[in-house]
């Protein structure tokens, strides 16, 4: 079915280029492996392989590191485009990201220079590690793992779960408490490399959707690493953590908006193509302001999203609250707009044959993960009216 998305507006011939050639890559070669790879819940090597030859896994990183150079706006529609189709693919740009953030921005010289340039290549995946069972949105509070210093290294011991590309990732960032006395500011950040003994690799999660990512546990133990892969100083983990969180959460947004535009565009051809009553269902009143509010609902999302871009581009002193802004936004429009998407497919929106099931079933983790929407309004509500300690007696 033919997909009826509008181009997008380019903010420079750079962006322009890289986004032509996005879209002719995903409508060649990601489009017709996203049922697949979905139904399969593997990790999609090609996809990843397409990603890094075309150096869509370093756009926003610096080109003195090996990255492409490219503005957050430029990656966020890079991962837009690649949602539209297959929200797996998307998180295998966005994650990078992820994993790769906590060395841009804690990171001395020497370690950006001794990691970064085979993330930004895709010679390497990355991957961030800072949930555990029983830390998740109150992620320093009940922090367990444990970081002890011992002459010039760290020993971790403890265990992370819902690890993104945890299991293929050659470099993980961890974060882990260095001084239980200090609360947040008693954590450390920890680049750990595939094969350091005593991290290994612990069970692989079935999900309700994005089904080509896989997401492990990640168990440490006894696990020695040099101090020269701590990042920053010893208790600023929690401090480089935030920051991630901040030009991450864009990704994600963008991964939302991508799937919403996806389902608009295919439920939109549906619409027009299937008969009921004697004409297409499109020319139905109650169907056609569905979809006049899928659209506009859509782009106001967008609007935001590439705002929160602008912001991190700007490192713009409210980069936090627009972040968790586009964020909130995008993924509750992507949940709502997929939903509508397999209504307006009625009985075939339900099918795994026809891909809006699928999106809805995809959309509904832009709500979850890197901060659900309550923490989101917890970062908005905070940076409004601030955070009160009652008086001292
Ligand atoms: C598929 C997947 C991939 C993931 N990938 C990663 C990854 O790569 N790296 C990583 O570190 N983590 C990852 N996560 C973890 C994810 O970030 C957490 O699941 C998420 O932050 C929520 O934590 P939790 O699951 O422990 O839920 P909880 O913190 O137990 O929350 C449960 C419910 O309580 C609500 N709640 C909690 N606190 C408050 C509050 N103060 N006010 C209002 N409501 C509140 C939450 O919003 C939620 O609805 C992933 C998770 C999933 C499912």
């Amino acid at each position: 079915m033919a997909i009826a998305t509008p181009p997008p507006a380019y903010e420079s011939e750079e962006e322009a280029m890289i986004l032509d050639m996005v879209r002719t890559l995903v409508a060649e070669r990601v489009a017709p492996r996203a049922a697949e790879i979905d139904e399969k819940g593997e990790f999609p090597w090609d996809i990843k392989q397409l990603f890094a030859e075309n150096d869509l896994l370093g756009v926003p990183f610096p080109a003195e590191y090996g990255g492409v150079g490219g503005s957050f706006v430029t990656y966020v529609k890079v991962v837009e485009e690649v949602a539209k189709a297959c929200a797996s693919s998307a998180l295998i740009i966005a994650v990078q990201e992820l994993g790769t953030l906590p060395i841009m921005i804690g990171g001395n010289d020497e370690q950006k220079r001794r990691f970064i340039p085979k993330l930004a290549s895709g010679e390497h995946i990355a991957a961030y590690a800072l949930t555990e069972a029983g830390s998740g949105s109150d992620a320093a509070g009940s922090m367990k793992t444990r970081a002890v210093r011992d002459g010039d290294s760290y020993v971790l011991n403890g265990n992370k779960i819902w690890i993104t590309q945890g299991g293929v990732a050659d470099v993980v960032t961890v974060f882990a408490v260095t001084d239980a006395t200090k609360g947040p500011n008693g954590i450390g950040a920890f680049v750990v490399e595939k094969g350091t003994p005593g991290f290994s690799v612990g069970k692989l999660e079935k999900k309700m959707g994005i089904r080509g990512s896989p997401t492990v546990e990640l168990n440490f133990v006894d696990c020695r690493v040099p101090a020269a892969n701590m990042l920053g100083p010893e208790g600023d983990g929690f401090k480089i953590a935030m920051k991630v969180l901040d030009k991450s959460r864009p990704g994600i947004a963008a991964q939302a908006i991508g799937i919403a535009q996806g389902a608009l565009d295919y439920a939109t051809q549906y619409a027009k193509e299937r008969i009921a009553f004697g004409k297409p269902i499109a020319q139905q009143q109650g169907l056609q302001f569905m979809l006049a509010d899928m659209r506009t609902e859509i782009e106001s999302a967008r609007l935001l999203l590439y705002e929160a871009a602008r912001k991190c581009d700007a490192g713009a002193p409210d980069t936090t609250e627009y972040a968790a802004m586009a964020k909130l936004k995008c993924g509750d429009v992507a949940m709502s707009v997929t939903t509508d998407a397999v209504q307006i497919l009625g009985g075939f929106g339900y099918s795994v044959e026809y891909p809006v099931e699928r999106m809805m079933r995809d959309a509904k983790i832009t709500q979850i993960y890197e901060g659900t929407q309550q923490i989101q309004r917890v970062v908005i509500a905070r940076k409004m009216v601030g955070k009160w300690s009652p008086p001292k007696a």
